[in-house]
């Protein structure tokens, strides 16, 4: 195989691993992060020190490389089709457009046929009012952009709950109030689109979040056989409608009654697709590249049960007990500092 260089933009635990894996398969990597000797950077070919919308950087990445992936959703969608315009960019540009919007988001996911949270835009505080008397008093009000692990979110749980403020609460920025979803667990699918159109879902995971971080994804997720196809349906008609090519993650509310409500999706490996690396021949990382180098897919198929646990902060002190089981996969990021909130490695417990 001819050895080809891949741009990745971001510098953290994501694009990390997914340099790890391209050296598996001889590829080079080259990492645009403004931070120096960053997670990914650690591990890579090499970096480009600079911002992820710095014209020259951009310009120099797309001469270099042979295709320009990324790692986190929030690189500008400007940069991404002026990049697409020199060098081949997947997942496609239109992706991070429908997922840095939570309105946005959703209107596409409705329009894929598959259900959402009802939900109303919110730009003022009598927006606020008017759509909480809509859902009973009830709801889930986030920042339209740039929220991530639970932050910039309020919840009102009834009509006790006073609205007054939250506007200005959140930064007085575009909000979106979602209506409550009583969901029974909430889980996700990790699935990848390839150059030539081929799909490949692995299976669901069931995940459990702690102060709005996610903790723990397990396979298997307790959902049913049929709850698990309709996710894989509904990734399905997703990667399809963005002409999708490489791995997605998409969060679901499963309910009691087996219908599944999505909540959002990341265009890019997802912290909940971590497990693959243990439980699956080829990892999400593999499957990214593979995806986006043209390569055929691999074979999604799990081997065994499991459990992820991600190290938080000074969970990062529990490693030495890790490391003795024999059933675990440690897998540790490169930070140098522990910050409470702040994700350090994880650790992959098999059940065979
Ligand atoms: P998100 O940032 O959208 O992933 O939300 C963070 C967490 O808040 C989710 O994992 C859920 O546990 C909870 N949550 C978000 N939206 C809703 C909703 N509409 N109804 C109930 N819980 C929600």
């Amino acid at each position: 195989m001819t050895a080809k260089t891949i741009g990745i933009i971001g510098g953290g635990q994501l694009g990390r691993m997914l340099a790890m894996a391209a050296a598996r398969l001889n590829f080079a990597t080259i990492i645009l992060e403004p931070q120096k000797d960053c997670p990914a950077a650690q591990v890579a070919s090499d970096q480009i020190v600079a911002a992820y919308d710095d014209p020259a950087a951009l310009a120099e990445l797309a001469k270099r490389c042979d295709v320009v992936t990324y790692e986190f959703e929030n690189v500008p969608v400007a940069a991404a089709e002026k990049l697409a315009k020199a060098v081949s960019v997947y997942p496609p540009p239109k992706a991070l457009e429908m997922a840095q919007d939570r309105l946005t988001e959703k209107q596409f996911i409705n329009g894929c046929g598959i259900p959402t949270a009802r939900f109303h835009a919110i730009d003022s505080q009598s927006d606020l009012e008017a759509a909480l008397a809509d859902f009973g008093g009830q709801g889930v009000l986030k920042t339209r952009r740039l929220g991530y692990d639970g932050k910039g979110q309020r919840v009102y749980r009834s009509v006790a709950d006073s609205a007054e403020g939250g506007y200005v609460a959140l930064g007085s920025v575009p909000l979106i109030l979602e209506s409550f979803v009583s969901f029974e667990r909430e889980i996700s699918i990790i699935a990848a689109r390839g150059i030539d159109g081929a799909v490949a879902c692995y299976d669901p995971a069931e995940n459990v979040h702690r102060d709005g971080i996610l903790h723990t994804s397990t396979l298997p997720s307790g959902i049913s056989d049929a709850t698990a196809a309709a996710a894989r349906e509904a990734a399905e008609k997703i990667l399809t409608a963005l002409g999708y090519v490489g791995v997605i993650g998409i969060e679901f509310f499963a309910l009691a009654d087996g219908s599944l409500i999505a909540n959002e999706m990341a265009p890019r490996v997802h912290n909940s697709g971590h497990w693959t690396e243990a439980a699956c021949v080829i990892s999400q990382f593999e499957q990214h590249i593979r995806a986006v180098t043209g390569l055929p897919l691999g074979n999604p198929v799990r081997h065994s049960d499991c459990v992820m646990t991600n190290l938080i902060g000074d969970d990062i002190l529990s490693v030495p007990d890790w490391l003795r089981r024999d059933d675990v996969l440690v897998h540790l990021y490169g930070k140098t500092e522990s910050r409470p909130g702040r994700k350090m490695g994880h650790v992959t417990q098999l059940h065979r």
